[in-house]
């Protein structure tokens, strides 16, 4: 009782040669800081500290040392409530549901029902997670149909083409119905939705007819040629789609191992990083190096070495959820990024992979090949952005072989 009078008269004296006037938040932040200054403690200061740990790192950014109760509600009313996120949550199972394809439906408005109910759970490290898959399983479903209906197409163009050259070769057509059936291809109304791909062959087999015309004009003999040249070109056309599928699949999944290439993983970690820094969503950056690599080629030969590759990089893939990442960095140099709530589940994984990468005989051929990494490890959390993150787990993976390889270093010094 003394000490809150004393601390109130002082608090009053302090407004005062401060010039500041004796508002109730001049005067709350003045008594909490003379308190803390005297470490006299108050129930109420502690109830203020405990909200304003609860604050989310953005918020936390926002506010200083002797924040008042009434800018902590300020900050609080700013936060999404449980109204807005059920009304969210309508639109969202709308959002997610296949355009096409309904078969998740169910999944996603039980996701949505359950989060509803809950509205606080909504950004739970794991209902973030689920929605990412439903996300993805969406994105499936409406790929995979759009490719069904574009194998379709591309069905139903071939035969037309099929039976426009069979036309051609077997009656005696004349060029201005060449010329009109040519029209009528080119104002075909192709949809929006339509692929690329078919408007490519739309446009290839205007080309078509376009030379069926030339060659009638030249000279009606050619036009038996026409059947064949419009096959070649159809086989052209397929083969250019082919590579152009290949090349947008290699931009992305390394060939030998079909884990991501470095290039699809810088993409994928600034994601990540950026999931990271506004949803909190921690994660462990993993620098995997096969020991010894070379004598494995040395002795067994390349295609050993792209088999073990392949092997590791596969085991790899099966030991790591969907949600985290794992490429292949260069040569037998693989890095994962591990998303984690504790750091048990990291050390939890990298034993799992130690274990069944040493547990296991590589096989090529009749030979069983022993085969040990060294990896280090760096947890987002203790540097200030992804690369620093990555250089780290590099350097401690350059330790760990300086150590006698076989080994896996975090950054708290645990060696697994
Ligand atoms: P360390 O324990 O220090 O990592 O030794 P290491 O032999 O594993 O490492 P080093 O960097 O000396 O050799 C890596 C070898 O990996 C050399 C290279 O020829 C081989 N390599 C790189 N890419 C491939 C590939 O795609 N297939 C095969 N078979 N070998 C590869
Ligand atoms: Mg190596
Ligand atoms: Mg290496």
């Amino acid at each position: 009782m003394e000490n809150i009078e004393l601390l109130s008269k002082q608090t009053l004296e302090n407004l005062k040669q401060q010039n500041k006037v004796f508002s109730p938040e001049n005067y709350e932040r003045e008594f909490f800081k003379l308190s803390t200054q005297q470490n006299i403690f108050f129930e109420e200061k502690q109830q203020l500290d405990s909200i304003k740990n609860n604050l989310c790192k953005i918020e936390k950014k926002s506010i200083n040392e002797n924040v008042t109760f009434k800018e902590i509600s300020e900050i609080l009313i700013k936060r999404i409530n449980s109204q807005q996120v059920k009304l969210f949550l309508k639109d969202l199972s709308h959002f997610m549901t296949p355009s096409l394809s309904k078969d998740i439906k169910n999944d996603i408005d039980k996701f949505c029902e359950e989060i509803s109910n809950n509205p606080n759970q909504l950004i739970n490290i794991d209902n973030l997670r689920r929605l990412r898959e439903l996300t993805n399983l969406r994105i499936k479903d409406d790929k995979n149909i759009y490719n069904e209906k574009n194998e379709d197409i591309k069905k139903l163009i071939r035969f037309l083409v099929d039976i426009f050259t069979k036309t051609v070769n077997e009656t005696n057509i004349t060029l201005d119905k060449i010329i009109e059936i040519k029209n009528e291809i080119k104002n075909l109304d192709l949809s929006d939705s339509s692929a690329k791909q078919i408007s490519l062959l739309h446009k290839k087999l205007i080309n078509n007819i376009d030379e069926i015309e030339n060659k009638l004009k030249v000279n009606n003999e050619s036009i038996i040629n026409s059947q064949k040249d419009t096959n070649d070109l159809y086989d052209q056309i397929e083969n250019l789609k082919c590579s152009l599928d290949k090349a947008e699949e290699e931009k992305s999944i390394d060939y030998l191992t079909g884990v991501l290439t470095r290039r699809a993983f810088a993409q994928e970690s600034k994601r990540a990083d950026n999931e990271y820094n506004v949803f909190d969503a921690k994660y462990a950056v993993v620098f995997f190096d096969i020991d010894h690599f070379k004598k494995i080629n040395d002795k067994y030969g390349h295609d050993c070495g792209d088999s073990v590759l392949y092997t590791f990089a596969s085991i790899l893939n099966r030991l790591t959820r969907n949600e985290d990442i794992i490429c292949r960095y260069g040569g037998e140099e693989f890095v994962a990024i591990i998303h984690y709530n504790c750091l048990f589940d990291v050390t939890n994984y990298l034993k799992r992979v130690k274990n069944i990468i040493s547990s296991n005989k590589f096989i090529y051929r009749e030979n069983k090949i022993e085969v040990k990494f060294s990896a280090g490890v760096a947890l987002r959390i203790n540097y200030n952005n992804f690369d620093e993150t990555l250089n780290f787990a590099d350097k401690l993976l350059y330790k760990a072989k300086g150590l006698g390889r076989n080994k896996i270093i975090l950054d708290n010094n645990e060696v697994l």
